[in-house]
């Protein structure tokens, strides 16, 4: 995988990462999950976010596909939080 500065896995991954993190993403109970239109906008965020590289969040070294996923979860980017 090359590094991918501003992209998600959905552009960068190798095929397994990406289908093993859709399938975590499945798992989740309604309570637990963001909703689609939620997520959508996170997704936008984190493209336009110096702190993305390859699908990776480097203030907190999540996958951003995974971490935006939990509708209780934050951006870590306590100083300029983008959702
Ligand atoms: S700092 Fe926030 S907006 Fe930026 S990549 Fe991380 S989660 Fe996304």
């Amino acid at each position: 995988m090359t590094e991918c500065k501003r992209c998600l896995l959905l552009e960068s991954a190798g095929e397994n990462t990406l289908a093993d993190i859709r399938k975590r993403i499945e798992k989740l109970s309604d309570e637990e999950k963001t909703p689609e239109e939620i997520y959508q906008k996170r997704l936008s965020e984190c493209k336009n976010c110096d702190f993305l590289i390859s699908g990776v969040c480097m203030k907190c070294g999540c996958y951003v596909e995974f971490r935006a996923a939990f509708k209780k979860m934050k951006c870590p980017n306590a100083n300029n939080r983008r959702w």
